[in-house]
């Protein structure tokens, strides 16, 4: 529908809430609209560039592709001009009316799960357009379309509602013109533009004017030798490209000839933005060729679990004409893929060996990306599992240890790496699964979040060392010299388990005398092989199936304890008695591994029990 009398629009509700926000926001670095705009027009004039090479009929083919900013500090304006794709009617409406941009949707996202007005946040992310109302009174966008058959169109908003009214005379591409609050007016003075400018712009791989003088020259930082870069330098850039306000956390820059053509800078965040609630990370390593963006988020470009990285990939080797649809070349995608993370993951190795404090902050930020490789990435798994970190009974809260480190820990005869999975420390050291190992001298490892156990069950083995959980019902440990003294004998034993089992009928599979334990009465380990407690309390919580199967146990007692020896007194003299002992003997190992699951049975069992104290 074309027609010449402005047509007013509501923004979408989202779009309401995120400008009352940025508006209102005391966030002081308000100099990052620069750059957001800048971003815009840059990707406009790329997407451009990569019409041109399919498209014949462009409007006003001659335009060059670069960016003009102009400042006019009389009527204190900000003026931002490109000559990319441009926007129709429909598209305004679409990319400045609702919410398109995934830095806002995280934002807004965030802001829901925070519960509050909390502006401090936009510190976090790039709202990008919507961040010129941070300094505006009013925004006006005009904007042609690189389609010739559509007219000129001017929108414009005060931030609470927008018109679109078509005009005439466009060139193509896009104008933003940024009326400043008088606050806000020094964005109309060239000196502070230019200084914003001079950070960012050197990045930018389309020339920018600043009326009329050339501000940039282009270049590519990754294509430069490492010592001639400044340590700002990377920092502007990595702000630049990925949005962030933050500096990153590590950095990789690296090039190789063999077996490809490759130049690659890569960061890593200070924060993982999956931590804080965000969904699942999109790829952030851009693909280029000769300095040429071939595609922003490619997503083959790096595995899985490498989404958390920043960054650019430089390869000559590709064909000049590739274009995110005709990504075709599988083969050299997969190759570049290979070799740039095995580069990544020879970086964290070192890393991890010679800071180690910074890969440890690393680690506890994104060593869940690295836990999701070696269970899934079958072809880095050996290099990622030796990067995996664990609390062990060995190390002190807080610390932690490598597979190899255990390893080098482990005794002569010692075949496998014994691991345990529960919330915390606290609750693990104070379980019985632990006792038989420790009393062994055998180290454990503690897992306390809830991959674990799908990530141990993967990984299966390191170094030809079975990863065997402490838990499982067919650990089999060496005979240890128990004290024989005062313990139940053998023939006891087996007396009161028959009995046990008879006693506690359904509940349990086998009963029998454990080797593992030392100072508690009893444990409870799943019959059901493939099912370990921690398991079972995730598909229960998560009502999955399994979670209902009925329970199997096998109970394991200690004949060396005192509870135990006097249940096997009991059982002959007061039977009645017995069984009330022996069923919350049972609900005690079955709380310890978190498998209990009729609790108001037992509080009513143990009153009675207490009656006759
Ligand atoms: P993002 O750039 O991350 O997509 P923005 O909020 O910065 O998010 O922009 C929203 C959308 O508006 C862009 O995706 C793009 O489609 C459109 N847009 C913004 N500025 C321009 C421009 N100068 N030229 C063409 N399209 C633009
Ligand atoms: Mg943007």
């Amino acid at each position: 529908m074309a027609t010449d009398t402005p047509q007013t629009f509501e923004f979408q509700a989202e779009i309401k809430q995120l400008l009352d926000i940025v508006i209102h926001s005391l966030y002081t670095e308000k100099e990052i609209f620069v750059r957001e705009l800048v971003s815009n027009g840059s990707d406009a004039l790329e997407k451009l560039r990569h019409l041109q090479l399919t498209e014949k009929d462009i409007f006003d083919d001659k335009a060059e592709l670069e960016i003009n900013i102009t400042t006019d500090d009389k009527a204190k304006t900000f003026t931002i001009q490109d000559f990319g794709v441009g926007m129709t009617r429909a598209e305004l409406v679409e990319n400045l009316g609702t919410i398109a941009h995934s830095g806002s949707k995280a934002f807004l996202k965030a802001l829901g799960e925070s519960g509050q007005k909390n502006s401090g946040l936009i510190g976090q992310f790039g709202v990008g357009f919507y961040s010129a109302f941070m300094v505006a009174k009013s925004v006006k966008v005009y904007s042609h379309s690189w389609r010739a058959a559509e007219p000129g169109h001017v929108w414009t908003s005060d931030g609470s509602s927008y018109t679109i009214e078509e005009v005439a005379d466009l060139r193509r591409g896009s104008k933003i013109v940024v009326e400043l609050k008088d606050e806000c007016s020094e964005f109309s003075q060239e000196y502070r533009v230019r200084e914003v400018l001079e950070r960012y712009s050197a990045f930018v791989s389309v020339p920018i004017t600043l009326n009329g003088k050339r501000v940039n020259t282009v270049q590519a930082l990754w294509l430069r030798g490492k010592n001639e870069i400044k340590e700002e330098e990377y920092t502007e850039f990595y702000k630049f490209q990925s949005h962030a306000f933050e500096d990153p956390r590590l950095r990789l820059h690296f090039s190789a000839d063999a077996p490809l053509s490759i130049h690659a800078l890569l960061f890593v965040p200070k924060e993982n933005p999956e931590k804080i609630g965000f969904g699942r990370s999109e790829p952030g390593v851009a693909l280029y060729c000769r300095k040429v963006l071939i595609d922003a988020r490619p997503k083959d470009l790096l595995p899985e679990w490498l989404r958390f990285l920043k960054g650019v990939v430089d390869s000559e080797d590709l064909p000049l004409n590739i274009s995110r649809e005709t990504m075709q070349d599988r083969a050299l995608i997969e190759k570049l893929n290979r070799v740039i993370s095995k580069r990544f993951l020879k970086f964290l190795e070192e890393e991890a060996k010679n800071r180690v404090d910074g890969y440890n902050d690393f680690y506890r930020e994104f060593g869940i990306y690295l836990k999701e490789g070696a269970a899934l990435d079958h072809a880095n798994k050996d290099q990622l599992t030796k990067l995996l970190r664990f609390e062990s009974s060995l190390t002190e809260k807080g610390k932690t240890t490598s597979l190899a480190d255990y390893i080098s820990r482990m005794g002569t005869d010692q075949k496998d790496i014994y691991y345990l999975i529960g919330p915390n420390r606290e609750a693990i050291e104070a379980g019985p699964y632990l006792e038989g190992l420790k009393s062994r001298n055998l180290e454990v490892l503690f897992c306390y979040e809830s991959v674990d156990e799908y990530v141990m069950n993967n990984v299966r083995e390191f170094e030809g060392k079975k990863l065997t959980a402490a838990d499982h019902a067919d650990l089999k440990l060496s005979d240890l010299p128990q004290p024989t003294e005062g313990a139940l004998s053998e023939g006891d034993v087996k007396q009161l388990s028959t009995w046990l089992k008879e006693t506690l009928g359904e509940r349990v599979a086998e009963v029998k005398a454990s080797d593992r334990l030392v100072d508690s009465p009893a444990l409870a380990l799943n019959a059901d092989k493939s099912m370990s407690p921690h398991l079972r309390r995730m598909m229960k919580a998560m009502q999955k199936d399994g979670g209902e199967a009925p329970l199997r146990i096998n109970l394991e007692i200690n004949p060396r304890h005192a509870v135990i020896k006097h249940l096997f007194g009991l059982q002959g003299a007061a039977p009645e008695k017995a069984k009330l002992v022996a069923e919350q003997v049972l609900d005690n190992a079955l709380i310890s591994a978190g498998l209990l699951e009729d609790t108001n049975k037992m509080v009513q069992r143990l009153y009675k029990l207490l009656e006759s104290v």
